[in-house]
């Protein structure tokens, strides 16, 4: 069967280049992804990559068309289905989010549960239903997954491994999940950057992040699938551009669809702590204050480093705060004016959870 996406048929030993319609406007018009198929000459796995879901993130958007090269498809087994752009109205207008749907878009993939019909709400968004549809396609044709992000400025490039959920009592859901999570673990490595575990399970899905993208396909299709978090926001720097496209380049040998052996992941920080790690945001400042921050992202800390200090608007020290936890940073929100209660660092933290595990009782209710 010919894979096709929207305009986009699959061409063997070719590239060819499409659209897929996402979202009709009120006045005509309609925003469309770009979609580029690249098939090697052999058959093989089908690697699904897409960034821009978010419309600041633009380091994936420049990993995407500096990967996929004639060169790259003469020796491709198997076919990359590549959407660059997954946000067009954000991406055009500079917003993490669509302005057609209010949510983070990274929380629109679906979550499994069955629609609720409540008349005084509103039914999905275009953009919702619309992320729906592309679901199906990915779950149609993806051997594996990844989604390109910036996480914030000067943050390190690293992947998050999505916990993955199934239903209590069902055996046959358990054994996949394992299967996927083991895959997940694989291809994580084989992509060479730093590497952490989301929240724990109750966060996880407090903060809706299992209607991300990869954690729906993951608990949903089945198909592993990892989010790539390429440092900063907006314009990227050409080191981690490359960094992305040889960790992508890895994890297609790793699938057995390039030649060779992987290749070393240079000009970026690869953070290591030995044991396994989740994020946590910390160091919440006491008072409202100006930080500085006394680690940088990528540095190794441990219980009772100093992480932060807090001083008034004239550069008096309020006070410091210090490490909870064994771990690394990851980055740092944007900017240094906070307010009491608000976190001034992201950590990776010691993981005790467990990367598999069942949905919370009520989640089906
Ligand atoms: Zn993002």
């Amino acid at each position: 069967m010919t894979l096709t996406l929207g305009t986009t048929q699959a061409e063997r030993g070719k590239i060819t280049y499409g659209e897929y319609d996402l979202v009709r406007h009120p006045v005509g018009g309609m925003d469309r992804l770009p979609v580029i198929i690249a098939r090697g000459n052999s058959d093989g796995p089908v690697f699904w990559v897409t960034a821009g879901i978010h419309g600041i993130e633009h380091a994936g958007i420049q990993v995407i068309h500096r990967l996929i090269t004639p060169e790259l498809v003469s020796d491709l087994r198997g076919t990359i289905v590549a959407i660059p752009a997954l946000n067009p109205a954000g991406l055009r207008t500079l917003e993490r989010r669509a302005y057609y749907d209010d949510t983070d878009p990274n929380r629109l993939f679906p979550d499994g549960r069955p629609p609720k019909t409540d008349l005084d709400k509103a039914p999905p968004s275009v953009l919702e239903q619309a992320y729906g549809r592309l679901f199906e396609e990915i779950k149609k044709s993806a051997s594996c997954f990844f989604d390109l992000h910036c996480i914030s400025i000067n943050s390190i490039s690293f992947v998050f491994r999505d916990r993955v959920l199934y239903r209590k009592g069902d055996e046959a859901g358990r054994l996949r999940a394992e299967g996927v999570s083991k895959k997940m673990e694989e291809m994580a490595k084989a992509y060479g950057h730093t590497i952490t575990a989301d929240f724990s399970v109750g966060k996880y899905i407090d903060e809706k992040l299992h209607r991300a993208t990869t954690a729906s396909v993951a608990m949903l299709a089945g198909i592993p699938a990892l989010t790539a978090e390429l440092s900063g926001s907006y314009t990227p720097m050409l080191a981690t551009v490359n960094a992305g496209m040889a960790g992508l380049l890895n994890v297609m040998r790793w699938a057995g669809m390039l030649p060779g052996d992987p290749e070393p992941i240079t000009g970026i920080k690869v953070v290591d702590p030995g044991f396994p790690t989740r994020r946590r945001s910390v160091a919440r400042v006491t008072e409202a204050c100006i930080v500085h921050h006394l680690v940088e992202p990528g540095g190794l800390v441990k219980i009772g480093d100093p992480l932060v200090e807090m001083r008034d608007a004239w550069g008096r020290v309020l006070g410091v705060l210090h490490s909870e936890y064994d771990g690394f940073v990851i980055s740092c929100p944007s900017g240094i004016l906070y307010y009491p209660g608000e976190a001034s660092m992201l950590l990776a933290i010691r993981d005790d959870e467990p990367l598999v595990g069942e949905y919370p009782a009520d989640f089906f209710d």
